[in-house]
């Protein structure tokens, strides 16, 4: 490194800004690049009614998972599934996946197998052809890196950039859960770290737990908007908590939103556990990450069908731009939505 040129920490940009830095410019060359980066999926057009859809994502050892508490299969099963769920945010049906590994010497080939016991799951669940990916010894730690392709009819797909003024935010599911999860676990590994007899007790807490080491996409969703004869104007998967995916949405469709504390979803497993943990709730449901929710927007006018959707909530509607972006209160009390997400570790 060049110690005369200006050095810049990650952190001061955060990953997103990271991200905008790094695509600044990038405009595609080709006429069949429908969308490009700053979605769930990019858009690829391969014939006159279908786009093909792609998404990729990594996780790190260390980073996303902690093999102390993590079973080798579901890790595999989230890999897929986390991008099974971008490619749904686009409203298209995940087709093939493609899964490259970084493997150290401490894995042995029946530890791969159980990763790939939970990847071969998620692709028969959710009707995936498993069509490549790359192997390499990596020199420390486990990566999992795994690419999705999926399709959608051209007139069926739901960008980030289509909320205005007046649409419905809606949300899939309950929030926080896996975040709470995530603590739970991270507190009994502190807890008993060193003993060989490490038999935590995770009874009435299964929920949560599954929640943050097995989720699932929700595929049901995308199928009963479309049953109900509904088409978001926009949507996004909740990957970094709520709060960061709207603000995403917003920020996108150049619109404001309002959201309503007591409108939030959340699993009583989730309340109680924030309360032992001494937690805000609300923070939990807002900035906990990996819900794997989805978030979309409606227009007023389809309302009482919104209504009607099973697992869906309305949490707010959209406003005009300058009106920003709000999280009321139960006490009614306006504070400015904030994201905390990924700030560079
Ligand atoms: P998601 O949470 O849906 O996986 P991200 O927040 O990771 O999406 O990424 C936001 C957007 O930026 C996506 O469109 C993604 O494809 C793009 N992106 C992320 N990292 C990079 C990168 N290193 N180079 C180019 N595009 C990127
Ligand atoms: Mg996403």
């Amino acid at each position: 490194m060049n110690t005369l040129s200006p050095r810049t920490e990650i952190a001061t940009l955060g990953e997103f800004g990271l991200i905008d830095r790094l695509t600044h410019g990038i405009t595609p060359r080709h006429d069949t690049t429908i969308l490009g980066i700053g979605d769930d999926a990019a858009a690829i057009r391969h014939s006159a009614d279908r786009l093909t859809l792609v998404t990729t994502d990594l996780l790190l050892e260390g980073v996303h998972f902690d093999l102390t508490y993590t079973p080798l299969k579901h890790l595999g099963y989230k890999t897929a599934v986390v991008n099974f769920s971008d490619i749904y945010a686009m409203n298209g049906r995940p087709t093939q996946l493609l899964v490259a590994l970084g493997l150290s010497k401490r894995f042995a080939v029946e530890d791969i197998e159980a990763i790939y016991d939970g990847i071969r799951h998620a692709c028969d669940v959710y009707g995936v052809d498993l069509v490549g990916g790359d192997t390499s010894a990596s020199l420390t730690g486990l990566t999992l890196s795994a690419t999705c392709i999926g399709d959608v009819p051209s007139d069926r797909i739901v960008r980030r950039d289509g909320a205005h003024d007046t649409d419905l935010i809606c949300v899939s599911g309950d929030l926080g859960a896996a975040y709470m999860g995530l603590q739970l676990l991270e507190r009994e590994k502190r807890v008993f770290r060193g003993e060989s007899d490490f038999a935590p007790d995770f009874a009435g807490r299964e929920y949560l737990l599954e929640r943050q080491l097995r989720p699932e996409a929700r595929r049901d969703i995308v199928e009963s908007l479309a049953s109900a004869d509904l088409l978001p104007t926009a949507m996004i998967d909740i990957s970094d908590g709520l709060a960061s995916e709207l603000l995403h949405i917003a920020a996108r469709s150049h619109v404001g939103c309002r959201i309503y504390e007591d409108r939030l979803p959340i699993d009583y497993q989730t309340a109680v556990m924030a309360e032992e943990f001494n937690m805000n709730l609300a923070t939990a449901a807002l900035n906990g990450g990996d819900d794997h929710e989805l978030l979309f927007t409606l227009p007023l006018s389809v309302y009482d069908r919104a209504e009607r959707l099973p697992g869906v909530r309305i949490i707010g509607h959209i406003t005009r731009p300058e009106l920003g972006c709000i999280l009321v209160g139960r006490d009614g009390g306006e504070v400015p939505l904030q994201a905390q997400g990924w700030q560079g570790r």
